[in-house]
């Protein structure tokens, strides 16, 4: 049964559209990953699905109920939603207080509310920060109590968007792991988005790749992965990904051996057989050798150039048959005066490789 029916909805800001006669459906118990380049209009969907904001036109169903936006009924259904936003807006007070706030804005008893804090707090390993205060904690710890917040109703539909987006390897991989948990042992049905498609290829029941206000794709990874082309491929991580053996160096992070004598340092620390992958916007490129604290750092040819319009995106062989696609403004293409076999530098931080 689906818990969400997107029936026709688009939603104009000032006279634009932004979500353009948008369908679908999302099932009860799955995960649903949203893909898209900025502006795709992610946000604006995950707003409405919270009920936050009233689409132009169309309508939302959640549990075959046709949503109404009368106050009772907003009230009624945003009881089985928790949201968990992009800017985490924590208040000043303890994580304790911070996760228990939404059961005391339900009138829950001070013993539910004890054992459902303290039970949500292990789920996302913060058990012990209870008196911390929440403003004093690190990204990724601030990040956990925001789901926290948002789980700590069980609601039956969990909204999240970019959840793991700025937190290091680490933070990531608890989130990952509290997401699949809630949904695979209490099957809360989850929607959210995601620049990661790793991530998504790992925790996705679905996929929906939106581009300027549409669905272009949707569909298991496996469905949809062949289908990828030009703008979507690219926001669609199919670039950049490498295949390589993993080893950790003496600080930690990994030196992961690609073939032809190249190599990638990655802030993780695995052992073994790898697939990463670099986005794009994420390397520097230069004419010039490049003297940076980015610790990886390749001398190569251009042999493509793709123009995007006021991006242009150029693939750089760096050797051994390894090509990089690499994003840069038009802007920065003209003032360099590049063309196809320009000699380039380019460059990239270790916390830039994302890993599958
Ligand atoms: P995404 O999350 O995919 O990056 P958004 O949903 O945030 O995309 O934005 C989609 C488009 O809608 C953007 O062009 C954005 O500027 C516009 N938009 C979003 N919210 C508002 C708003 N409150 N008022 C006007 N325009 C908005």
């Amino acid at each position: 049964m689906p818990k969400v029916e997107v029936q026709n909805l688009s939603k104009e800001y000032a006279g634009r559209q932004v979500l353009k006669d948008m369908t679908f459906s999302v099932q009860s118990g799955e995960l649903f990953v949203l893909v898209g380049p900025n502006g795709a209009g992610k946000t604006t969907l995950l707003r409405i699905l919270d009920l936050l904001d009233e689409p132009t036109s169309g309508k939302i169903l959640l549990d075959g109920e046709i949503v109404n936006y009368s106050a009772k009924n907003k009230a009624a259904l945003r009881r089985k939603i928790g949201m968990v936003f992009q800017q985490t807006v924590l208040f000043n007070m303890s994580v304790f207080d911070n996760v228990a706030y939404p059961l005391k804005v339900r009138n829950e008893s001070e013993r539910n509310i004890e054992q459902m804090v303290k039970k949500t707090l292990e789920l996302v390993q913060l058990n012990g920060f209870e008196r911390k205060n929440a403003l004093a904690l690190s990204g990724g710890e601030a990040q956990r109590v925001a789901i926290a917040q948002a789980l700590v109703i069980e609601p039956e539909l969990l909204l999240l968007d970019e959840p793991t987006a700025n937190l290091d390897p680490r933070n990531v991989s608890i989130v990952e792991e509290v997401l699949s948990y809630v949904n695979r042992e209490r099957k809360t049905t989850i929607v959210m988005t995601t620049h990661n498609m790793f991530q998504a290829e790992n925790l996705a029941d679905r996929l929906a790749f939106l581009n300027e206000g549409k669905i272009e794709l949707m569909g298991t990874f496996q469905e949809i992965s062949g289908k990828l082309s030009g703008p979507v491929k690219s926001f669609a991580r199919m670039e950049n990904v490498f295949h390589g053996f993993s080893k950790i160096t003496a600080e930690g992070t990994s030196i992961v051996d690609i073939g032809g004598g190249l190599q990638i340092e990655a802030a993780f620390n695995k052992v073994g057989n790898v697939t990463l992958h670099v986005p794009p916007e994420d390397i520097i490129l230069s004419v010039r050798p490049l003297i940076s604290s980015a610790r990886n750092t390749f001398e190569g040819k251009i042999t493509q150039i793709s123009d995007m319009g006021h991006v242009v995106k150029l693939k750089v062989n760096v050797g051994a048959n390894k090509n990089f696609t690499v994003q840069i403004t038009k802007r920065s293409f003209n003032e360099m005066q590049l063309n196809i076999d320009s000699k380039v530098y380019i460059a990239f931080k270790a916390s830039s490789v994302q890993i599958k």
